[in-house]
């Protein structure tokens, strides 16, 4: 069921509107900004009904909060209010909101502009999935990565922190295909993505798919040694899938991996340590693939036997 909030001070107002939607919706009502900005903190709520005129914080003030914050500003917020002149309105809409009830409210209305706006929120988020998400593997797409590493970049030139940028390749890829079929192939690309995918558990470590066969993944806050003996684990682990390849080829499906960690600084950018990380990439292939190589802080390499 999608969660609903109501904050509204009137306990009488929030039972009517809790019981025109309860059918349909899991409602939570609260009777102070304050209450609802803690909800909506620790909560995921797929609408939120606002009064405007409440003790304390008022709705406007609130719904200005929501929308400073990246994690909560697209949520939509109906503002439900006794408040009926045009530049209360209009300043509403410019806040942000999705919608201007005024009361006393039509019950039915009130319900259609609410499924109306759910509806909108769920397709808006599908579509916001789709667009990062890579449709073959369910991991991070090359938009994504585009945006999530800019994002981190910038993140750890701030606090000072060491990043690890990687690229993976399927040793081999086009042999497989020429034997096995493409869609054969194409199983094999995603059971590498969700094995790689299974090693990566904090919350700043990422995946994307980054080309056909190529993956990148990238590390806040590790030092090089430890990245690059997590990453041989990951490479370990993909060739102990014992995926059969291409018997002239080589006798499991195996990855190379190529890191690099560094400090990152202002004047630096991630496409040239992206860079990097290729053409270490290309030195683990021509050293006999299925093996890490990293350049450390210093750009010294490290080898995977
Ligand atoms: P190397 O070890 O040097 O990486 O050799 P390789 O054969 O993997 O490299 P190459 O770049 O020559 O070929 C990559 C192959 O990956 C070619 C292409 O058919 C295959 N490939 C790329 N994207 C996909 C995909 O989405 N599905 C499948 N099944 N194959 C793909
Ligand atoms: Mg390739
Ligand atoms: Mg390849």
């Amino acid at each position: 069921m999608e969660k609903i909030l109501i904050v509204d001070d009137s306990p009488v107002q929030s039972t009517q509107l809790k019981s025109i939607l309860d059918d349909e919706y899991d409602i939570t009502t609260v009777q102070t900004a304050e209450e609802g900005l803690r909800c909506i903190n620790s909560g995921t709520y797929s609408l939120i009904l606002l009064d405007v005129v409440l003790p304390g914080m008022d709705g406007f003030t609130l719904l200005k909060k929501l929308q400073e914050e990246l994690r909560t500003q697209s949520v939509p917020v109906i503002l439900i209010t006794s408040l009926s002149a045009e530049e209360d309105e209009q300043r509403g809409l410019i806040l942000g909101a999705v919608d201007y009830i005024t009361k006393p409210f039509k019950p039915v209305i009130v319900k259609a502009r609410v499924d109306t706006h759910i509806k909108l929120y769920n397709y808006r988020k599908q579509v916001e999935y789709q667009s990062r998400t890579d449709q073959l593997t369910g991991i991070a797409n090359r938009r994504e990565h585009d945006r999530y590493s800019v994002m981190k970049w910038k993140e750890a030139v701030r606090l000072r922190v060491p990043f690890s940028i990687c690229m993976f390749d399927i040793d081999r890829f086009k042999a497989y295909n020429d034997t096995f079929g493409h869609p054969a192939g194409d199983k094999v690309i995603s059971a590498v993505a969700k094995t790689v995918d299974s090693y990566l558990w904090r919350s700043t470590d990422f995946l994307a798919r980054y080309g056909g066969e190529e993956f990148v993944v990238l590390m806040l806050g590790e030092p090089s040694s430890k990245a690059f003996e997590h990453l041989k684990k990951i490479r370990r682990a993909v060739e102990d899938l014992h995926i059969p390849h291409d018997p002239s080829v080589s006798q499991w499906v195996t990855v190379s991996i190529g890191g690099v960690t560094v400090i990152p600084h202002a004047e630096s950018s991630y496409d040239v340590y992206l860079k990097v990380a290729d053409t270490v990439l290309y030195d683990a292939k021509k050293f006999g693939r299925n093996r890490v190589a990293w350049a450390d802080e210093n750009m010294k390499r490290l080898w995977e036997e």
